[in-house]
């Protein structure tokens, strides 16, 4: 446990950091919800212009417009006009990212990808603790694969050490889901780029959460997600980025039509779209994706910097109240303490977590569970407060005291956890 710092914190020096906050007004933007909503880096809480604009494209633009409005409307454009939004959100070069797919899907595509660009190198590194779908969907493509591909799935502090010149792509998620650790994005291009392997980013937990600069690190590839920290609503459509360095020479298997030079040609035979184009698949899911379109305007004035320092700024103050007020009460932080390592999340490890979070959820303080041990709780600098973070630190002493969390209808699991 960190060290507890003096005076001990209260709530009214909580609201006093309320009252500053630059950032305040922003929560006005979204529809917030009557519980302390901690889960916003799995699914983000919904922008008031969304359901406007996702009335209007049904009521007008599919409606009236109907076909027509794949070009009056700009549909076909979506993967592009969202994809730019998100560009600027990451430091990417101009027409380098396009929203597409699911996070999953685009993985696939641009491992695939990058492979090709490395023949004669058959390995592609990666964390033993990333994201499970990130690595089944290696181990599908090296089961699938024509050619012998080894996955080498190894610790984050083994991942230098491990790259030698058999190696042709380093995959790795920037921000760990369950610890919320982060890798140094320009340390690890270098390293890699050094042995000439490529770097293709997962920034499902980066996207919208922390500064990114991938133009200015030299990453190569990327791809991310449009639900989380982005508030693209249930499912949201993916994105990924593709260097302008390496979009000439880079391919993918799922040649759709949309990723043809010219779709509508209907030529038989496929030559892909110049640029990032030719990532995209089949036709775009045009209800999320404006959905998603609508909810990257929030980020359209806020900077990135200010974001991260308020996040970083709540984060410290969780991490404080944890260290006063829980002591003693089995708790260990998985949260790095050094703000350079950390994501956007604050996570805690308890052999009760999984029923202390149900407990914690019935009294409206919403965070989510992950395998093993691990009580997770977002941190939105969007839309939280800092005395959401008093309170939720509150109610979860509460629960420690009253040992609620033994109840039995706490330790019930639904599907979804
Ligand atoms: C959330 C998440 C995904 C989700 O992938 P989907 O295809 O959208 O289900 C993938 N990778 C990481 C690291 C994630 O955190």
């Amino acid at each position: 446990m960190l060290q507890p710092a003096t005076p001990p914190l209260t709530r009214s020096a909580c609201e006093a950091l309320d009252a500053a906050d630059p950032l305040a007004s922003l929560r006005e933007r979204f529809v917030l919800p009557e519980s302390i909503y901690l889960d916003g880096n799995s699914l983000g809480i919904l922008p008031r212009a969304v359901a406007d604009r996702v009335a209007g494209v049904v009521t007008e633009e599919w409606g009236r417009g109907l076909i027509g409005s794949w070009n009056d409307a700009g549909w076909i454009h979506l993967p592009r006009t969202a994809g730019a939004k998100i560009g600027r959100l990451i430091g990417a070069e101009p027409h380098s990212v396009v929203v597409a797919d699911s996070t999953s899907v685009n993985l696939f595509k641009l491992l695939s990808g990058a492979l090709r660009l490395r023949p004669g190198r058959r390995v592609i590194l990666t964390e033993a603790g990333n994201f499970p779908s990130d690595l089944y969907m290696m181990q599908g493509l090296a089961e699938f694969a024509a050619a012998d591909i080894e996955i080498r799935a190894v610790e984050p502090d083994e991942l230098a050490a491990a790259l030698g010149d058999d190696v042709a792509l380093l995959c790795i998620t920037q921000v760990n889901y369950r610890t919320g650790a982060m890798h140094d994005m320009r340390d690890l291009t270098a390293k890699a780029h050094a042995v000439g392997a490529l770097v293709l980013w997962d920034l499902a937990h980066s996207a919208g959460a922390v500064e990114l600069d991938l133009a200015g690190c030299g990453a190569d590839l990327a791809i991310g997600c449009g639900y989380k920290f982005l508030n693209g609503g249930p499912g949201a459509p993916g994105f990924l980025y593709v260097s302008p360095r390496l979009q000439p020479d880079m391919r993918q298997p799922l040649q759709g039509w949309l990723g043809h030079a010219r779709p509508f040609d209907f030529d038989p035979t496929y030559e892909p779209a110049p640029g990032v184009d030719r990532h995209l698949c089949g036709t775009p899911p045009v209800l999320s994706m404006a959905a998603l379109d609508e909810a990257l305007a929030v980020f359209d004035d806020v900077p990135m910097a200010d974001l991260r320092a308020k996040c970083q700024a709540q984060i410290d103050l969780m991490l404080r109240l944890i260290v006063e007020r829980l002591d003693g009460r089995g708790f260990s932080i998985e949260t790095p303490p050094d703000p350079a390592a950390r994501g956007s999340q604050v996570s805690l490890l308890h052999g009760e977590a999984f029923a202390i979070c149900q407990a914690l959820i019935a009294r409206g303080v919403v965070g989510d569970y992950r395998e093993p041990g691990i009580l997770r709780f977002g941190i939105t600098p969007l839309y939280l407060r800092y005395v959401d973070l008093w309170d939720a630190v509150d109610q979860l002493v509460a629960v420690m005291d009253e040992q609620v969390f033994l109840a039995a209808e706490f330790r019930e699991r639904a599907y979804v956890t």
